[in-house]
C-alpha cells in the first residue's frame, strides 16, 4: 500500500493530508490566510505558510496516526499559483525530502481540483465547471490533454465576487458573504457577455459598483450579480454538454460551495438527461486530500521527479500536462 503525504500551498492555503492507495484518508490538515479588509497579498500569504508549515506537517503525520517512517510518497502542488506561496512548499518537501529518502512527484493543483472528483463520484467521462478564486474554466478530457473549451476572459469568478465584496468592504473571500447577501436581494439588470464559449466579467463588475455608489442595496447587488455570472456560467456548460455529448457535469473549486449556483447547473443537467455533482464542499476549496489523491494517481503512473529537480511553475496551465494517469 502507498501511504501519500500531499503538500498544498498555491495561495491562501497551506495544507497537509495523508491519503492512501486504498482511497482512504487518514488525515487532512489545513491553515488558511484571511484578512478581513482588502484582498490576498502575496508575500503576506508566504509569511502565513512559513509560519504554519511545520506544525501542519506534523499534525497531518500525528491525525493519521502513522509514524513518519510509515510515508512512502510525497506529492506537492508543483503550479501554478503565487510564486512566494509555492516556494514555502517547495522548501517543505526539499527538507522533507533529506529526511525521508523516498518518491516524490509535483502535482497540477488546477488538475487535482478536477481528479479528487473521483475520489468521491463513480464519474466516467465528465465535463469539468472549475470555478475557483483566480481560474474559471470548462474543461474535457480529450484524449491525454484536458481541453479548455470555455473560460474567463478577464477575470474568474471567484475573483469577479471577491473584487465586488471588496468594493463594498465585504472583506475576503467574498463569496459566502455575497451569497448570504443575495438572500434577501431582488434583480437589477446587469450587463450578461457570453463571447462563445468564453465569460467576460470585468464590465459587470464596474457596472455593479457604479449602482453601489448610486444608492442600490447590496442585497439587490449581490442577487443579481449571482443571477447574471451564473446563468453565463450555465449556459457555456450546457454547451459543453451539447458539444461534446457528454452526459456527466463536475463543479469543483472553490465556488462551487455555492448554493445558488448548484442548482442552476443542476435544473440544467436534469433538464437534458445528465447527472451533475458537485464535489463535496469540504473538498471543493484548496486542500491537500487532492494533491496526495492526484500524487497517488501519478506514482502508479511512474511520474516522480528527481530531489535535485525539485521545482515550481507559478504559471502552469492545465492544458499543459499530459494526462497519463487518470
Ligand atoms: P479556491 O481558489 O478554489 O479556494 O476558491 C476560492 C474562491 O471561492 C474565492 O474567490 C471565494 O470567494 C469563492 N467562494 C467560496 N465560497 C463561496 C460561496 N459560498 N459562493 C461563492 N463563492 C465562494
Ligand atoms: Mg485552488
Amino acid at each position: 500500500m502507498t501511504v501519500c503525504l500531499g503538500i498544498e500551498s498555491t495561495a491562501h492555503t497551506f495544507a497537509a493530508a495523508i491519503v492512501t492507495s486504498k482511497n482512504k484518508i487518514l488525515s487532512d490538515v489545513r491553515a488558511n490566510y484571511t484578512t478581513d479588509k482588502g484582498g490576498i497579498i502575496p508575500h503576506e500569504a508566504a509569511k502565513h505558510h512559513k509560519n504554519v508549515y511545520k506544525k501542519i506537517i506534523s499534525k497531518a503525520i500525528e491525525d493519521a496516526k502513522i509514524k513518519s517512517s510509515d510515508i512512502n510518497l510525497i506529492a506537492y502542488s508543483r503550479g501554478p499559483g503565487l510564486s512566494p506561496s509555492l516556494h514555502v512548499g517547495l522548501n517543505a518537501v526539499k527538507e522533507l525530502a533529506d529526511d525521508l529518502s523516498i518518491p516524490i512527484t509535483g502535482v497540477n493543483h488546477s488538475i487535482s481540483h478536477l481528479t479528487v472528483a473521483k475520489l468521491f463520484f463513480d464519474v466516467k467521462n465528465p465535463i469539468y465547471v472549475y470555478v475557483s478564486g483566480p481560474n474559471t474554466q470548462i474543461l474535457s478530457l480529450e484524449g491525454n490533454r484536458f481541453r479548455v473549451l470555455g473560460e474567463c476572459l478577464s477575470i474568474g469568478l471567484g475573483n469577479a465576487l471577491d473584487k465586488f465584496a471588496r468594493a463594498i468592504e465585504l472583506g475576503f473571500p467574498g463569496g459566502p458573504k455575497i451569497e448570504q447577501l443575495a438572500l434577501n436581494g431582488k434583480y437589477v439588470e446587469l450587463p450578461y457577455v457570453v463571447k462563445g464559449m468564453d465569460l467576460e466579467l470585468s464590465g459587470i463588475i464596474t457596472k455593479a459598483t457604479d449602482l453601489y455608489k448610486k444608492g442600490i442595496s447590496k442585497e439587490d447587488l449581490c442577487y443579481s450579480l449571482q443571477e447574471t455570472m451564473f446563468a453565463m456560467l450555465t449556459e457555456v456548460s450546457e454547451r459543453a454538454l451539447a458539444h461534446t455529448q457528454k452526459n456527466e457535469l463536475v463543479l469543483v473549486g472553490g465556488v462551487a460551495a455555492n448554493k445558488r449556483l448548484c442548482s442552476m447547473l443542476d435544473i440544467m443537467c436534469r433538464e437534458r438527461d445528465s447527472k451533475f455533482y458537485a464535489v463535496p464542499l469540504k473538498y471543493s476549496g484548496d486542500q491537500a486530500v487532492q494533491i496526495a489523491f492526484q500524487g497517488l494517481l501519478q506514482f502508479k503512473a511512474g511520474n516522480t521527479i528527481a530531489k535535485e529537480k525539485l521545482d515550481i511553475d507559478p504559471m502552469w496551465r492545465t492544458d499543459q500536462v499530459e494526462i497519463d494517469f487518470l
